[in-house]
């Protein structure tokens, strides 16, 4: 039995005091909850405050992004061994605005999952068609890539120390959720063809649903069998609509 997982990604949104007050109520909520794992995601500057914030409870931390070289000349980048000295645990990689807006490419996204790894921090990889590939029926042949090109170049095993998010881009932010159906035939999809590979692996593998999860849809989304918890964006930041969706996932 795989047990929910509910991450929130913060985005580029954030200040100390607003941090500190989310943070407060998130951890405050997540102390009444059982049988969920619950973890944020901040944004670069403020890892520092959430994890002193965060110390002794059991929210998890992580990163929405990580160089994908070792240290070195790479002006702005953040290295994996920084954000695991910090105390992060996990990291988003793939996200779809990562992919789209800064022109990340499966390769790209490949090496920053082996980083992330090599630092003992799970990455928490996206895949996730646009618009015009779901339409073009596309759906599965596209996040089947995205996934095997993880997989190519670092094993299936890998997987059993990531978490996978599907995030169809035509969702994410947008208000316009997938469907309970539409996202659990792509969550099955993902975990047959990890399946196909090592059957361990796909039967522990933790599939987030990501975009325009809210407290209104979270728990449809979440009695669908391979669907283990999600991705949240916007309703991260509002401390109710998170906690409702923790809730939705909990025992
Ligand atoms: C996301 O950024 O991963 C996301 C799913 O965003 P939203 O919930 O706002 O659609």
């Amino acid at each position: 039995m795989r047990r929910k997982l509910v991450a929130g990604n913060w985005k580029m949104n954030g200040r100390m005091a607003s941090n500190a007050s989310l943070v407060a109520s998130v951890i405050q909520g997540v102390a009444a909850l059982a049988g969920v794992d619950v973890m944020v995601a901040p944004p670069a500057p403020y890892l520092v405050q959430v994890e002193a914030l965060l110390r002794g409870t059991a929210i998890g931390l992580a990163a929405q992004n990580v160089a994908a070289t070792a240290d070195g000349a790479y002006t702005g980048e953040v290295a994996a061994g920084m954000l695991a000295e910090l105390g992060v645990e996990a990291v988003i990689v793939g996200h779809s605005e990562r992919r789209s807006l800064f022109g990340e490419s499966d390769a790209l996204v490949v090496a920053k999952f082996g980083r992330a790894q090599g630092e003992n921090l799970w990455p928490v990889l996206c895949v996730g068609e646009t618009l015009e590939e779901r339409e073009a029926g596309h759906t599965l042949q596209v996040v089947a890539r995205q996934l095997q090109a993880v997989i190519d170049a670092w094993g299936v095993a890998a997987l059993a120390q990531s978490v996978l998010a599907y995030e169809p881009v035509w969702a994410i932010g947008t208000g316009h959720t997938a469907s309970p159906e539409q996202a659990q035939e792509v969550h099955a999809g993902l975990r047959a063809l990890v399946a196909g590979q090592d059957a361990g692996v796909a039967a522990g593998l933790r599939i987030l649903y990501g975009g325009s999860v809210k407290a209104a849809n979270a728990a449809s989304l979440f009695a669908m069998p391979d669907i283990d918890g999600a991705l949240v964006g916007g309703a991260a930041l509002v401390a109710d609509e998170f906690m409702a969706i923790c809730r939705a996932a909990a025992d």
